[in-house]
């Protein structure tokens, strides 16, 4: 086992668009330690989003591997590749992606019910008690703020004690008193469980709470840098 929870190698993602090849990510390279905390910034376009969905297994590169744990992820099966994802990881979107036909306790329990878990519902319940919405656990995600539905999307990606939590622009649709406690619950979080963090976003304060900062440009990893110089 290597202390890398994630290895991209030559990581490249063209889109076939209208007759044209359009290339959105080109040969990209890096890799992410256990428990550290890391986000990947750059212009709107350059391809974060893209390459966070490769990196959680959410969608297939065209060229290039990614590994989560040393398994090769990128060469499965869709089946295979969501098993890895409700093993490993938890995603969280800048939209929240909660699904509107669940209470909020529902969809909290669905990644543990993909598991095939038994007695899900105590867990579940803690965890919303730990996000601050234990009272609201029978409502439904139209019912709650942004924020709320976001807190609700937290404990559903940590619901399953993932090794790594993907995050989008996850304060993008949050107003900044209320991303800010996103992000310091998010923070909590992965800091009490030891979870690996890597965050895709815009605002470059934010990045820089975090260890190191990926930065994209055209597709291409322009530069990765560490946030503590002395800590590395
Ligand atoms: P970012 O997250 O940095 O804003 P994205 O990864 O969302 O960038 O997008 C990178 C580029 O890929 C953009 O030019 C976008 O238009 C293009 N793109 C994203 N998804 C698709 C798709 N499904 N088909 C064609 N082009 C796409």
């Amino acid at each position: 086992m290597t202390e890398n929870i994630l290895s991209v190698n030559n990581l490249s993602k063209v889109y076939k668009a209208g007759g044209h090849d359009l290339t959105v990510l080109r040969d990209v390279t890096f890799s992410v330690k256990k428990g550290s905390m890391v986000s990947i910034v750059g212009p709107s376009g350059s391809g974060k989003t893209t390459l966070l969905g490769l990196c959680a297994g959410l969608d297939n590169s065209s060229a290039g591997s990614v590994y989560i744990n040393d398994i090769r992820i990128d060469n499965l099966s869709e089946d295979e590749k969501a098993g890895i994802r409700s093993r490993y990881t938890g995603f969280i979107f800048q939209n929240f992606q909660l699904l509107p036909t669940l209470t909020v306790l529902e969809n909290v329990m669905v990644p543990l019910e993909l598991r095939g878990e038994k007695d899900i519902k105590r867990g579940a319940l803690e965890l919303l008690e730990k996000v601050g919405l234990g009272e609201r656990s029978h409502h439904y995600p139209t019912q709650l703020s942004g924020g709320e539905q976001q807190r609700v999307a937290l404990a559903r990606a940590f619901s399953n004690r993932p090794d790594i939590l993907f995050a989008d622009e996850p304060t993008g649709n949050l107003d900044a008193e209320t991303g800010e406690k996103i992000v310091k619950l998010i923070f909590e979080l992965n800091r009490e469980s030891g979870t690996t963090l890597l965050l895709v976003t815009h605002d470059l304060e934010l990045a820089s709470r975090t260890q190191r900062i990926i930065r994209l440009k055209g597709g291409e990893l322009i530069s990765d840098l560490s946030t503590q110089p002395n800590q590395q």
